[in-house]
């Protein structure tokens, strides 16, 4: 099928549809707090998406039962939210998804619950700025492994290991459409970036090893060793400049 490229009426209608998740995992964010069960943030989850309008992509998605994915501490991703309490000190990644006027956006943050470890505050902030380094080298122009290669330097510059079974994607229509978008690479390979393609980048970052497995549930993956994961995810849009993140809540626009 190949790289659907996007025109500016359908990117609009991705501002909107990720706007109404970065409004959800601001909320979310803010109630994972210790003593509150993952079950209870993914009700939120849905009821913060209906009203704004957006159906959850995640619910039914090869069977996933809920709206929201919630992974907690050595958890990577695809946690299912449950009867576990959030404790003081964990980290807990949130991962959601939507539609609106039949356009998708998916983002991913994660957040300390109550006052955490310096060593769980770094991952955390690596993760992110890994993120944001892949944002900057998604230039029009740029090629696919220059996006990944930005986000893989970073986070194994500060001493962190990248997921490599678990990548990001195009996304559009629908949630993952091509081409992948891993987290590891080298500069200078893969598709050349051009104005109206839209990516889902998403570095998970450990704190041990890269390697992962996968729970008896079948959805939830950790880390193989145990180690601690965070998970930082944005909807971007190329443009003729810097991307355009789709999935941020800008100044002035809180619900
Ligand atoms: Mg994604």
């Amino acid at each position: 099928m190949g790289i659907i490229i996007k025109s500016d009426r359908e990117i609009d209608i991705m501002r909107q549809a990720g706007r109404i998740v970065a409004i959800v995992l601001e909320i979310l964010s803010k109630q994972a707090k210790p003593g509150i069960k993952t079950r209870e943030l993914d009700v939120i989850a849905a009821r913060e998406l209906e009203r704004l309008g957006g159906k959850p992509s995640f619910k039914g998605y090869r069977g996933f039962p809920a709206h929201l994915c919630v992974s907690v501490n050595d958890e990577i991703v695809h946690g299912i939210p449950g009867e576990r309490v959030l404790n003081e000190g964990d980290i807990v990644s949130l991962d959601l998804g939507t539609v609106f006027m039949g356009f998708q956006g998916d983002a991913a943050v994660t957040v300390g619950v109550g006052s955490i470890s310096p060593e769980a505050r770094r991952l955390i902030e690596t993760t992110e700025a890994a993120l944001k380094a892949g944002i900057a080298a998604a230039r029009s122009k740029a090629r696919l492994g220059d996006v990944s290669a930005a986000i893989q330097d970073y986070a194994e510059s500060r001493g962190y290991s990248v997921v490599r079974e678990y990548t990001g994607h195009g996304i559009g229509r629908e949630m993952h459409e091509e081409p992948q978008v891993p987290n590891v690479g080298t500069p200078g390979t893969g598709p050349v970036l051009k104005k109206g393609m839209a990516l889902a980048l998403e570095p998970m970052v450990n704190s041990g090893g890269w390697h992962t497995r996968i729970a008896d549930d079948r959805w939830t993956v950790l880390t193989a060793d145990g180690s601690l994961s965070a998970h930082f995810e944005h909807t971007i849009a190329i443009t003729d400049d810097e991307a355009e993140v789709l999935t941020s809540l800008k100044e002035g626009v809180y619900a």
